[in-house]
């Protein structure tokens, strides 16, 4: 089979991979992308529930998750938020703002991947879907030479950008993991990150009949605490405030949620017990939490009992389950529904300049397969374009 020489190969058509190609072929490198997917793009067109979470207008170290904590700075600041909103609005692609500053398309996601691959094509970039990659190596001619199904490839430089382990059902694997290894790079250990959590027999019997209920509460764990919204679902906990703490949580670890961040609920049930005395406690709560929620976290006597009937010990010990909810998840639902995964290519082995190999010359990892990952809201895309753009000004 002949080999088609090209300056640049990138493993992965989506969101890294992309931003990679369109800045190294604006620079006027003859870029091919490869990736076995049948379509460019499929975690862009599925995220954000169809609407892309695209970025956010507030980004720092702090939103990412890294043993390298340091490591995403200079990426981050050199194509930040606001280069790619200004990519964004040059293609007039109508977005909003939703709360913590995430930017969302009003339309479809569509329009991102639209825009990238226009963006491709517009600067050259070739890509090759279909394409199982067999065999990858580095020549001693200094090339790299990849086998694959749809014929042999070489290029002076080789960029990884073929994501993490969620959604094995949209092609993910381990390949980027592989490849790291194949080259001598340290891999951090995988897990799912930015997913519900299942429940242990007992809590999963109650949460299930109470699928579909809300709360806006503070949930923590040992490490930090979000404030956002929690989902009971007939799998067990899910919401935002959940999957961001499964990106924090260890496993065997108990969570605890305060299901009532704005009210001291110790001092309400003691000033309500002497003003409205026959009040249930159900009722004094309805306020603040849904009822079926209140009556299945008390049961039923507790709830229907008299705020007058209440000791005060017993007040501080409701005020305690109410604020202090503990919670000792069973496991997360696992790399079939995580956004994201944890750990990955030893950030310490790349440039933090550029995600070059610091021990294998044109050798690039990018995006999710690199042991950065961003906490929901727009953090994870920001990432692959801004380390995508970084590796495209060099490749
Ligand atoms: C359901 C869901 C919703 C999400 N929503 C958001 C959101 O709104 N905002 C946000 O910031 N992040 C979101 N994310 C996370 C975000 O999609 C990823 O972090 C981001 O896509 C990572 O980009 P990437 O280019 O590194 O990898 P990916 O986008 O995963 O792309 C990897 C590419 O490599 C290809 N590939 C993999 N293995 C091989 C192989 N062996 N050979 C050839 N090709 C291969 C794949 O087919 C794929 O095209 C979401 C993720 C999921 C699963």
């Amino acid at each position: 089979m002949p080999t088609q020489s090209n300056d640049v190969l990138i493993i992965g058509a989506s969101a890294s991979g992309l931003m990679c190609a369109i800045e190294a072929a604006k620079r006027g490198r003859q870029v091919q992308v490869l990736d076995h997917a049948n379509k460019a793009g499929k975690k862009i067109l599925m995220s954000g529930g169809g609407r892309c979470n695209f970025t956010n207008y507030d980004v720092s170290a702090d939103n990412y998750i890294s043993h390298n904590p340091h490591f995403c700075k200079s990426a981050l600041s050199r194509f930040s938020q606001w280069d790619f909103i200004g990519l964004v609005s040059d293609y007039k692609i109508p977005f909003h703002e939703r709360e913590h500053g995430q930017l969302f398309c009003d339309e479809s996601a569509k329009d991102i991947l639209t825009m990238l691959l226009s963006e491709c094509a517009h600067a050259g970039v070739q890509i090759q879907l279909n394409c199982d990659i067999s065999v990858v190596e580095k020549t001693t001619s200094g090339k790299f030479k990849l086998q694959t199904s749809t014929g042999n490839y070489q290029a002076d430089s080789l960029v990884i950008a073929t994501g993490g382990l969620s959604i094995p059902k949209m092609g993910a694997t381990a390949f980027g993991y592989q490849i790291a290894k194949q080259f001598g790079h340290k891999v951090w250990p995988t897990s799912a990150g930015l997913v519900p959590f299942t429940l242990q027999p007992d809590d999963k019997s109650w949460i299930a009949q109470l699928s579909g209920v809300a709360i806006n509460c503070i949930v923590s764990n040992q490490q930090t605490s979000f404030r956002e919204n929690i989902l009971l679902t007939h799998r067990g906990l899910s919401g935002p405030a959940i999957l961001q703490i499964s990106s924090y949580w260890k496993a065997g670890e108990a969570i605890t949620i305060n299901l009532l961040p704005d009210v001291d609920l110790n001092e309400l049930l003691s000033q309500a017990r002497t003003k409205n005395a026959n009040t249930l406690l159900k009722n004094t709560l309805v306020k603040y939490l849904p009822k079926r929620f209140i009556v299945a976290l008390l049961g039923d006597q507790l709830a229907d009992s008299p705020l007058q009937s209440l000791s005060q010990k017993k007040c501080q010990e409701i005020a305690k389950q109410f604020h202090q909810w503990q919670i000792k998840p069973n496991s997360t639902e696992g790399y079939r529904t995580a956004e994201v995964t944890l750990g990955g290519v030893d950030c310490n082995e790349l440039s933090s300049k550029n995600m070059e190999s610091s021990k294998v010359a044109g050798l690039y990892f990018i995006g999710e397969v690199t042991d950065v990952t961003g906490w929901l809201g727009g953090y994870n895309f920001q990432w692959a374009w801004s380390s995508g753009w970084c590796a495209g000004q060099t490749v």
